[in-house]
């Protein structure tokens, strides 16, 4: 796993095949995390309980955790990520991306993975920092993206600025939770659309075109609607033409 070099612990990892695309930015995640602790030379390892300040558990400092902890499954927009009819590895990651912990080069920096500056540049417009606020919704690059879905769905709007309000704003013209659902489903399946593909972009020089993200999204959501919603029939040709149509009908 490793060997101290110079008083420092250098971590060697053997893979049993090479590292793909997630897994590479994973590493890049787990080696941010490894970095923040300090490791001593000849002292042996022991378990530390990371809710309490002197790493010594407690019951109170176990009862104050489990008590935050419920207090963010409260958090209804939380609690609308969990009800969505999506995959569980897509609510994982916009759980994350609302929290704000997924591997934007920004927060890469702030674990010391990147160095800021050109390190923390956004890799599709090359221009600002790449923050989740930016690539989800500022971006030059990315922002035509939901223009073209506005434009499918028939609606005329700005894009709210952070994910949050975004997955709030989404819901344009759904009533019941049903059709509500079925709208917060379709901007999932946009936010995973342009992060898989920034993905492609940084690890395999992928293209990033705007028409072809919605078209993945679209077909993703009808996927997902598909396999998750009762009474959900409408043929892809159907979803494709008139999305309006097919929601109100959840
Ligand atoms: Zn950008």
């Amino acid at each position: 796993m490793g060997h101290w070099l110079n008083g420092e612990w250098e971590w060697v990892f053997k893979w049993r095949r090479g590292l793909r695309g997630r897994e590479v930015g994973w590493l890049e995640a787990m080696l941010g995390e490894l970095r923040t602790k300090c490791l001593t030379e000849g002292r042996r390892d022991r378990w530390t309980w990371r809710q309490d300040g002197e790493g010594i558990y407690t019951v109170n400092s176990s009862y104050l955790f489990l008590q935050a902890q419920n207090l963010e499954e409260e958090d209804p927009v939380l609690k609308l990520v969990w009800s969505a009819p999506v995959p569980s590895n897509v609510k994982a990651f916009i759980w994350r991306l609302l929290k704000d912990r997924i591997q934007t080069r920004d927060n890469l920096c702030k674990r010391q993975v990147l160095t800021r500056g050109e390190g923390s540049t956004c890799p599709l417009c090359r221009q600002e920092e790449e923050t989740s606020m930016h690539l989800f919704s500022r971006c030059a690059v990315s922002n035509p993206v939901w223009y073209a879905c506005f434009a499918w769905l028939g609606v005329f709007s700005a894009v709210a600025a952070s994910p949050r309000d975004q997955m709030l704003q989404f819901p344009f013209f759904g009533i019941n939770k049903n059709q509500k659902a079925g709208e917060i489903a379709i901007w999932m399946a946009l936010v995973w659309s342009i992060w898989l593909t920034r993905n492609k972009v940084i690890f395999q020089g992928g293209a990033f075109d705007p028409n072809q993200i919605l078209e993945l999204a679209q077909l993703r959501a009808w996927q997902w609607l598909r396999a998750k919603v009762d009474g959900f029939m409408y043929s892809w040709f159907e979803w494709k033409e008139n999305p309006g149509v097919c929601i109100l009908s959840l």
